[in-house]
């Protein structure tokens, strides 16, 4: 055995390799970006806005815009139409008692008016039908100073902070960032994630399969996880069982790269290159964490001449890998991102199978959470939880969640549900 980083035999819990991992990890520098891109974005600062908004005070509604005092209750009013303001005119008159413009919304109020009467509380309807919409209109209501007014600075005062720096950019921020005339904001800048599978079985979705060999399936199913969680993944290809295949990999993968990620060739029993050769260009550690699937996990930090990457192995087997980056990838996404660490949502639901923990580990079982008509989730197996077989969690929403000090969770019990697709359309 020619390995030479550190293998810690004890077993370490889910949360102690993720707290280890972690801390090779910085929230990343700030970029500018277009609006529509920085979606899922952390704001790097606080945003001030140099506008009010609205700019004026404007119209609420379609209506006659008027001075409240010449309105009365229980009596209609006739006034002089003065004219009409649309959304984007300036106005050209001022109102004064008895007089009234006729407004549409988002139009800039009159001078002279403090209130506008929507079209139903006058006879603009019976007027228009009549074919005698003139330069009169009746007010059928009282109105008080103010009324179906949007007033100026209402929503953003000029000078005042309207986004706030740390926040997760949402549609809502980016329509309050365009309403501020912004066309690009400050975010810290997503991560670059680089992705090799190893293993002398392996060949590109695409090609054809030549006996003994299988498709490499994790460097997608890891890929489109990096998309899903913000990041940006760079699939650098396959490399085989060969130590100067794998470094020459390994130092193209860096470039560029935030995390450098690999799959395969972590558990005791593979073919020594891997180790040697990730130990050879960094300091790496191999662990065994207490989960099933995916206890062997090796995780380091990869050195060329020029610079430091952190680099995940992830265990080979396909659902194995997904478990593990699902796991460690996200919450290295996230914080290289500036997001809050905030876990997978969890639910509880009721088992329709009972899950078996054979060996102490957290076991993360493929569940299908569904609703009953009673609005009552339950969570259903998806089939067999073997390491290799992808289908039990193509069919799968959740991660149903034995403990380690639990034995068995039985058919009819409470069980916490790892919604790793949190989406109410797929239970
Ligand atoms: P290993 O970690 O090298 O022992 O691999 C464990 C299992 O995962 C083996 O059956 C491999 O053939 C399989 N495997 C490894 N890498 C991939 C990959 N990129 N895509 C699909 N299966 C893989
Ligand atoms: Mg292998």
């Amino acid at each position: 055995m020619r390995f030479k980083g550190h293998y810690h035999e004890d077993m370490l819990t889910v949360e102690e390799a993720r707290e280890k991992i972690l801390l090779e990890f910085r929230e990343l520098e700030l970029s500018y970006v277009s609006i529509v891109e920085s979606f899922g974005m952390t704001l790097a600062d606080d945003i001030v806005s140099t506008v009010n908004i609205p700019p004026l005070d404007n119209s609420a509604m379609d209506g006659y815009a008027l001075v409240s005092g010449n309105t009365k209750n229980n009596n209609f009013v006739e006034m002089d139409v003065i004219g009409s303001i649309s959304a984007g005119e300036i106005p050209n008159k001022q109102i004064t008692p008895g007089k009234t413009i006729r407004i549409m919304t988002g139009a800039p109020i009159p001078y002279g008016a403090d209130s506008v009467v929507p079209f139903e509380d006058t006879d603009e309807i019976e007027r228009k039908n009549s074919g005698k919409l003139s330069n009169k209109i009746t007010i059928k209501i009282k109105v008080k100073p103010g009324e179906n007014i949007r007033l100026k600075g209402e929503d953003i005062i000029s000078g005042s902070k309207a986004l706030y720096k740390g926040t997760t950019v949402r549609s809502s921020e980016i329509g309050v960032a365009a309403s501020l005339g912004l066309t690009h904001l400050p975010v810290i800048r997503r991560p670059v994630v680089s992705i090799i599978s190893t293993g002398n079985e392996l060949q590109s979705p695409g090609t054809k399969l030549s006996k003994g060999k299988i498709y490499n399936s994790n460097a997608f199913s890891i890929a489109s996880l990096v998309n899903s969680y913000g990041g940006i993944p760079k699939i650098i290809g396959i490399a085989g069982d060969n130590i100067n295949e794998l470094e020459k990999v390994l130092y193209s993968a860096m470039e560029d790269a935030d995390l450098v990620v690999t799959s395969a060739g972590v558990s005791k029993g593979d073919y020594d290159v891997v180790k040697d050769v990730l130990a050879n260009i960094g300091k790496m550690s191999l662990w065994s964490v207490k989960m099933r699937p995916a206890k062997p996990l090796a995780f380091g930090v990869l050195k060329s001449k020029s610079k430091k990457v952190p680099h995940l192995g992830l265990p080979g087997n396909p659902v194995s890998a997904m478990v593990a980056f699902i796991q460690f990838g996200r919450p290295v996404i996230q914080k290289m991102m500036g997001k809050e660490l905030f876990p997978i949502p969890r639910i509880n639901a009721i088992l329709d199978d009972t899950i078996t923990n054979f060996d102490g580990r957290r076991v993360y079982s493929r569940v299908k959470v569904y609703k009953t008509q009673k609005g009552i989730y339950r969570a259903k197996s998806t089939g067999s939880q073997s390491s290799g077989v992808l289908t039990s969690m193509s069919l799968a929403n959740g991660f149903a969640i034995c403990p380690e000090f639990t034995d068995k969770i039985k058919k009819g019990q409470t069980v916490q549900v790892e919604m790793f697709d949190w989406a109410e359309n797929t239970f």
